[in-house]
């Protein structure tokens, strides 16, 4: 006989989305299950992934009201209050600094590990959240009457809403047949920690060299947060050096503006693709984090949407609950997506058009974005709506 459990909603995939989403909707009287092929020991203590996540102040916010943010140790945010930009060998700098944006800083800094770790303790202490780990899903289906999510021992989960949280290679989208454009940008993203010698003094840099470019991110301390994009066969390169070889590479491309750089972490390739869900719903069933949408990472802005999309997504849903409605009509659903790819869909396509501009190599590409350059720093409305986007990213329906 088949075990069938019923639930309200079912959400597949325990990452900062999901449980965030599962977080945001505590005290809605909603049954949730969230299922994760992981095992519950990994999701209580994430091991390191070398990503260090900027938080725009939304996100800071989001993060307070879930309780995430009373769980990451202080010494482990950093803060960035500016940020250059800086394009190849030149000299000149776009600079984005906390003063211009109205506020004290730009944004903070947290590793990945922390965030969903800080997640996981919220969700999982919920009366109304019930994790199953370890488990696969086979079969996904929803119509008008509900949601059916098969698992590989053979039991059911019925609900009125599936929500998809389940990466950028989401495999449920794929099961609901919802399409979704890739774009493999051909590079390779390493990412790592690093202690130097010299202040960061809570400054951002962006450096775009010839077909690589440079992120340092300050961290708490004089550490710094490095992401190096390069084409994969120098990425491989990168990661066949030793520790010390890496550390002075990354010093010297630095321009030694740190002093002396020494790795403290081991380094962790991603290879670089964006995601973009040709829908976020449909009939009971929804997209959330980077099943939605998988960014670049340049821009920062990954999980800063997942969040807000978790916060538009729930906001839906307690709406309809407290209403006594169906929290898996059409109507809900189709509020979130028209919200959510409102803001999702500048940032998504902004990002990639800012990736194109800084890895043209022609002589017309580097003579383009060194006059975007000096061009951003003196027409202060275009700078002013970037540092707005580096600062906030709506979680309202309008
Ligand atoms: C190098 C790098 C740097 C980044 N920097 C930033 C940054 O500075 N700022 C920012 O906002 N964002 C950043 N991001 C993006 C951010 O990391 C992601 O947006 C975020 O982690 C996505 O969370 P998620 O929960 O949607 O997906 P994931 O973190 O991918 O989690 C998905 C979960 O689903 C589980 N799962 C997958 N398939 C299944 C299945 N079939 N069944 C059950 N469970 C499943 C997985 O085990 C996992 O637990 C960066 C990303 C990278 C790669």
């Amino acid at each position: 006989m088949t075990n069938t459990r019923q639930f309200d909603i079912v959400i597949i995939g325990a990452g900062p989305a999901g449980l965030s989403l599962a977080r945001s909707l505590a005290g809605s009287g909603q049954q949730i299950a969230i299922v994760e092929m992981l095992n519950e020991a990994i999701l209580a203590n994430p091991p390191e992934d070398g990503r260090d996540i900027a938080l725009t102040h939304t996100s800071e916010k989001l993060m307070h009201d879930l309780g995430m943010w009373q769980h990451i140790p202080e010494d482990q945010i950093g803060t960035i209050r500016d940020a250059k930009v800086i394009n190849g060998k030149s000299n000149f700098a776009l600079h984005f600094d906390s003063l211009g944006s109205g506020a004290d800083y730009l944004g903070k800094i947290i590793p990945n590990h922390l965030i969903r770790q800080a997640a996981y303790k919220e969700a999982k202490e919920l009366p109304n959240v019930t994790l199953i780990c370890e488990s696969e899903v086979t079969t996904v289906h929803t119509d008008t009457t509900k949601g059916t999510v098969g698992l590989a021992d053979g039991s059911v989960l019925e609900c009125a809403l599936v929500v998809a949280a389940d990466s950028r290679f989401s495999s449920t989208r794929r099961k609901m047949g919802i399409p979704a454009k890739s774009l493999d940008f051909g590079r390779v993203v390493i990412v790592c920690e690093m202690q130097h010698e010299l202040s960061h003094n809570d400054t951002a840099f962006e450096c775009f060299h010839y077909d690589q470019t440079l992120a340092i991110l300050p961290m708490y301390g004089t550490k710094s947060s490095v992401v190096v994009t390069l084409p994969s066969d120098m990425a491989d390169a990168a990661m066949a050096m030793s520790d010390d070889e890496f550390s002075a590479d990354i010093e010297q491309r630095f321009g030694g503006q740190l002093g002396k750089m020494t790795l403290v972490s081991k380094r962790f390739p991603y290879p670089l693709v964006g995601v973009l869900a040709k829908h976020f719903a449909a009939t009971r069933f929804a997209l959330v984090g980077d099943a939605a949408v998988g960014m670049h990472p340049v821009t920062a802005h990954g999980f800063n949407l997942g969040l807000s999309g978790a916060k538009l997504l729930a906001d839906q849903i307690e709406e309809a609950a407290r209403n006594m409605k169906d929290i898996g009509a059409d109507a809900g659903l189709q509020r979130y997506e028209t919200a959510h790819r409102r803001v999702v869909l500048p940032l998504y396509h902004g990002t990639n058009a800012l990736v194109k501009l800084y890895t043209d190599n022609s002589v017309p590409g580097r003579v383009l974005r060194g006059a975007a350059l000096r061009a951003g720093n003196f027409l202060s409305p275009l700078k002013k709506r970037i540092m707005h986007q580096l600062t906030h990213i709506e979680s309202h329906a309008k």
